[in-house]
C-alpha cells in the first residue's frame, strides 16, 4: 500500500514543461530522498504531492484517494509540509510558529497540542529559542524551527524540502535521526536532499530527478552510481565506499580549470 503517489504527473506553466510524466510513490515507514540539479522540479513535485498545487496532467493519490477529493482540513491532518523557504511574514515567536503545526487539530485536545509542541521544540533543540521572534533567528535556527512545526503536526506523511541545507553537521544528523524516528513510527517521508552522502546514510530509497523527469528510483547504492550522477549533475563525480561505515562517499572532481 502506497501512502502518497504521483501518477503520470505533468505540470506546465505557460509554455514551460516543469514536470513531465512523473510517477513516484512514498510508502509508509520509509524515507524516500529526492535529489537532482537546481531547477529539476523537486520543489514543484513536493508542492504537487502536498496538494498545494494541482497538476496539469495525471493525478496525486493519498492512500489510494485522489487529493482533489480530500478536503483542506482532512489534508492538513494527513500531511505536514516543510517548504524550502520559511513562510513566516509576521513577528511570531518560535513557540507560536511551532503551535501553527497544531492548527489542523484545533479544538480536539489542548493538552495533546501542548505536548506535541513541547516535544517538537525539545527534540529539535529549539526550546531555548521558544520566546524569540522567528525572523530574528539564523538560517539554521529557522530551519530547525520549521522542522519542529512539521513534527508537531503529527501527520502520517511528511514532505520536507531541503530541511538540512542550512544546518551544521551535528544538526544535520539530529534532523535525519528525527526523520528516521518518524519513519519508524510508520510515517511516510519524502525529503529533498542535495547532500547525497546524507541520502546514502539515511534514506531507504533515492529518486533522482532531472529536467522534470524521474531518472531513476531505488535503493541509494543502486541509483547513485558515478556514471548516472555525473550525467545528471553534468559534472564528473566519483562514488567510493567509506572505509568505516560502508556508506558510499560521493565526491565531485575538483580543480580550477586551466582557462580561468
Ligand atoms: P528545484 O526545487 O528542483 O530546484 P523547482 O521545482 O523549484 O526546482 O523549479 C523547477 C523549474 O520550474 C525551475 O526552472 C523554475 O524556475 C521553474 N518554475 C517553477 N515554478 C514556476 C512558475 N510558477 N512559473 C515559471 N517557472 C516556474
Ligand atoms: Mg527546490
Amino acid at each position: 500500500m502506497m501512502m502518497l503517489e504521483a501518477q503520470a504527473v505533468h505540470y506546465q506553466v505557460g509554455q514551460a514543461q516543469i514536470l513531465r510524466g512523473v510517477d513516484l510513490a512514498v510508502r509508509p515507514g520509509e524515507i524516500l530522498a529526492l535529489a537532482g540539479p537546481n531547477g529539476a522540479g523537486k520543489s514543484t513535485l513536493l508542492a504537487l504531492l502536498a496538494g498545494d498545487v494541482r497538476p496539469t496532467g495525471g493525478q496525486v493519490t493519498l492512500q489510494g484517494r485522489p487529493l482533489d477529493g480530500i478536503g483542506l482540513k482532512a489534508l492538513a491532518r494527513k500531511r505536514a509540509v516543510m517548504l524550502q523557504e520559511a513562510q513566516v511574514s509576521f513577528p511570531f515567536t518560535v513557540a507560536e510558529v511551532v503551535q501553527m503545526g497544531r492548527a489542523p487539530w484545533q479544538g480536539e485536545d489542548e493538552a495533546a497540542d501542548q505536548v506535541a509542541v513541547a516535544e517538537a521544540l525539545a527534540a529539535t533543540g529549539t526550546d531555548d529559542l521558544a520566546r524569540r521572534i522567528f525572523q530574528t533567528l539564523s538560517g539554521g535556527e529557522k530551519a530547525r524551527v520549521s522542522f519542529a512545526r512539521a513534527l508537531a503536526q503529527e501527520a502520517e506523511t511528511l514532505l520536507l524540502d531541503e530541511p538540512t541545507a542550512a544546518l551544521d553537521i551535528r544538526h544535520q544528523e539530529l534532523v535525519m535521526a528525527l526523520v528516521r524516528r518518524q519513519a519508524e513510527l510508520g510515517r511516510a517521508v519524502l525529503i529533498v536532499l542535495h547532500d547525497l552522502a546524507l541520502a546514502a546514510a539515511w534514506a531507504d530509497r533515492l529518486a533522482l530527478i532531472a529536467e522534470g523527469q524521474v531518472v531513476a528510483v531505488g535503493p541509494v547504492a543502486a541509483v547513485a552510481t558515478a556514471e548516472r550522477l555525473s550525467e545528471v549533475y553534468q559534472h564528473p563525480i566519483t562514488v567510493m565506499p567509506a572505509p568505516a561505515t560502508g556508506f558510499p562517499l560521493i565526491v565531485p572532481r575538483r580543480g580550477v580549470p586551466a582557462c580561468v
